[in-house]
């Protein structure tokens, strides 16, 4: 890797663009700040269309001419698991990383993010491994002939990540991507691009790739990202983002027909029922809403109560609340870090003030925690709100902080429908003691995951993704494979007969 000194005695990173690290065309770079104290970390490339161009034709040259789409899987499933084996040897030092430019507590990206993200390249291996081969089903009709499936790669794949889970984010779209043997143009958000950069330097440095399979741009959405996605030489647009941006994917990706997958907002409930083991709520709520201060997609940002158990779950819940620890994300005892962005903090300050004037009551939180540690963070209180009604604004729109909205029901049909009213349907959450009443609630639930007694825990084998304005398409497991291959039949005639073919009368005695 290109890692240089910016003037200001920064670590640099340069764009790149066919096995080979290089600068802007323009020389512009941007700077990547520490959401805990607001220092700069690093400086990097900012790329111009130019450069997204290049990138775009070197990932272009090495699926239509390179030997990456024809690489046997078996080959392809080597070197994922020796790209897993290189990041393992970091572990340490990226979840350094990720939590530096993130803000995610190091308990987090230590324990949960650089595992999952490994398992999921792994995982991916191995199902690579997997002759892409599905034989069809005899029939004689329309003709004698055997049929089956080939599953082939589907070209240059667009990646575009946020940075709230930079690391298993860039693992789970790279990792399927390779496994079936497409070429790759990466973006990840200019404020968490860090934990990327690490692992296309471990890439780079194994040196296994061809040149051209993977290549890293960065710099801002509205401009790198916007480029991406419409160019006209880029088959597929994975992205995980905001709804708004998503939004906009796809309309940038409809001339050309390209095939998108979308992964996008939430408001996920956590529907507790009357039987629940109060214990396993109580925690569990807690690790759904504030989880890296909500900033995840799936996060439970409304928590459904029975109103017979309302008073009781809020108490409890507040006091547990009273004893987090906010602070340095590199600190192991921290419960809650920094929002990203100043922006960030903006916003979810914004919605805390709307969720006051709606008539909502802040049963704890509401603020910005005090103290010359938190001086210069983009630091927000874990807040939870209750008398919180379905149609307000806290209660309908993805906020992405440390912000829950509790709602009481006076019965199960009623929680179920305010669950699913909402424009989103990502995941949510259901708390019972029964799990045939669990399930059968899970079943009425219009979302892509539904988690039983837990929240948050993805699973490298299952799929992941939205209903609704969630978006669409999986990740994750063999359905996450299959969105990036095309599927072609191939159709091999076994009369050897053209006698009478245009009559369509092959199957008519002699
Ligand atoms: P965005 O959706 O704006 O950004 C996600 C990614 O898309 C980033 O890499 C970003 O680049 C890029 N991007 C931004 N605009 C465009 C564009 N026009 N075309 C192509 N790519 C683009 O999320 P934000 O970070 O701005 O967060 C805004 C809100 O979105 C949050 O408050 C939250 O509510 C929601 N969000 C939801 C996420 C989820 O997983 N559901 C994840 C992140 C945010 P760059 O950052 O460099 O500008």
């Amino acid at each position: 890797m290109r890692h240089e000194h910016s003037p200001e005695g920064l670590p640099h990173y340069d764009l790149y663009i066919d096995g080979d690290w290089q600068p802007a065309s323009n020389g512009q770079t941007f700077t990547v700040f520490d959401p805990a104290n607001g220092q700069p970390l690093a400086t990097c490339a900012s790329a111009t269309h130019a450069d997204v161009d290049r990138a775009i034709a070197a990932a272009r040259a090495a699926f239509d001419q390179g030997p990456w789409p024809h690489t046997s899987p078996a080959r392809r499933a080597e070197i994922l698991h020796a790209i897993a084996d290189a990041l393992e040897a970091r572990n340490f030092e990226l979840a350094e990383i990720e939590s530096r430019d993130a803000g995610v507590p190091l308990r987090k990206t230590t324990y949960n993010d650089i595992t999952l993200g490994l398992e999921i390249l792994r995982g991916c291996a191995e199902m690579a491994r997997k002759h892409p081969y599905e034989p069809l089903p005899w029939t004689d009709l329309p003709s004698v002939s055997w049929n089956f499936v080939w599953r082939e790669p589907i070209g240059v794949c667009a990646q575009i990540i946020p940075w709230n889970y930079a690391f298993c984010m860039a693992a789970w779209k790279l990792g399927p991507a390779l496994a079936t043997g497409n070429t790759v143009v990466f973006k990840p958000s200019s404020l968490a691009p860090l934990s990327t950069i690490a692992i296309f330097q471990t890439i780079h440095e194994l040196n296994l790739l061809p040149k051209g399979v993977i290549n890293l741009v960065l710099g801002p959405g509205g401009e790198v990202g916007e480029y991406l996605a419409a160019h006209p030489a880029v088959d597929k647009v994975a992205f995980t983002g905001s709804t708004e941006v998503g939004r906009k994917i796809m309309a940038l990706a409809a001339p050309q027909i390209k095939r998108v997958t979308l992964e996008l907002g939430g408001k996920n409930a956590m529907l507790v029922l009357p039987d629940a083991d109060l214990d396993l709520v109580i925690d569990g709520v807690l690790w759904g809403a504030f989880y890296h201060s909500g900033q995840l997609c799936e996060a439970g940002s409304r928590l459904l109560l029975p109103r017979s158990l309302h008073d009781t779950v809020v108490e409890r819940l507040v006091e547990r609340v009273r004893g987090m620890k906010i602070g340095d994300p590199m600190d192991l005892e921290t419960d809650l870090g920094p929002l990203i962005s100043e922006r960030q903090r903006e916003k979810v300050e914004r919605y805390i003030a709307i969720g006051r004037e709606e008539g909502a009551t802040v049963a704890i939180g509401g603020g910005r925690p005090l103290g010359e540690a938190f001086a210069n963070g983009h630091y927000v209180e874990p807040t939870i709100f209750t008398g919180v009604r379905p149609e307000m604004r806290i209660a309908r729109e993805e906020i992405f902080g440390p912000v829950l909205a509790v709602l009481a029901y006076d019965e199960i049909g009623e929680a179920i429908r305010i669950a699913n009213d909402s424009i989103y349907g990502l995941a949510a959450s259901v708390w019972s003691r029964d799990l045939q009443q669990a399930l059968a609630v899970a079943q009425r639930i219009r979302a892509g995951t539904v988690w039983i007694n837990e929240h948050h825990v993805l699973n490298p084998r299952a799929p992941f993704g939205g209903y609704r304005q969630s978006g669409f398409g999986r990740e994750m497991g063999q359905y996450g494979l299959d969105e990036y291959t095309e599927v072609k039949h191939i159709h091999v005639d076994l009369m050897q007969r053209r006698q009478g073919r245009l009559w369509w009368d092959t199957l008519l005695p002699e």
